[in-house]
């Protein structure tokens, strides 16, 4: 969805929608939602300005970073976005600023993508580092048992590094 900035009357408005996960999915790579996003906000246009608040829910399904099992991230988030117009981006103080250093995103003149705003709002509210369990155990790295659910046979090379080094001499 977009919000066309031209049709906005007396330069505000307010938006919902409700996201089936297929519309968004993949969110990123790691990233993807397993239950309908809904959002609404308001649009406020100011000069070269466009301000946005809302708020998104949506549930959100990431991998362990240890054994790869699916974790479930709810979102439940408030946010506050401002906006710059390209031309005024690309004009000559602003220009000198990076859109990170201006804390804002630079929306194209005409309107701003409802999408773009989901998704991000998703991966702020995912953590970078996810575990299922505070003590996963993770995967074997030989044989790709996942140890939460089963012992392997594997030998795993943990030897005393001091006697590693004899090890190598022979
Ligand atoms: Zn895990
Ligand atoms: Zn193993």
């Amino acid at each position: 969805m977009r919000i066309e900035l031209e049709n906005l009357e007396g330069g505000k408005g307010e938006f919902a929608r409700v996201y089936p996960p297929d519309e968004l999915n993949p969110v990123d790579e790691r990233v993807s939602l397993i239950a309908p996003a809904t959002i609404n906000g308001k649009v406020r246009l100011s000069g070269n300005q466009v301000f946005v608040n809302g708020h998104l829910d949506a549930r959100a399904q990431v991998e362990c970073d240890r054994c790869l099992k699916p974790v479930q991230v709810p979102v439940d988030a408030d946010f506050t976005l401002e906006y710059i117009s390209g031309s005024q981006y690309e004009s000559t103080e602003v220009a000198e600023l990076t859109e990170e250093e201006l804390s804002v995103s630079v929306f194209d003149d005409h309107g701003l993508d409802v999408d773009e705003i989901v998704k991000e709002q998703i991966l702020l509210a995912v953590p970078t580092r996810l575990l299922c369990s505070e003590d996963c155990k993770g995967i074997c790295p030989e044989c790709g048992t996942d140890r939460n659910t089963g012992e392997c046979k594997c030998v795993t090379d943990d030897i005393d590094p001091r006697w590693a080094a004899l090890k190598n001499l022979t």
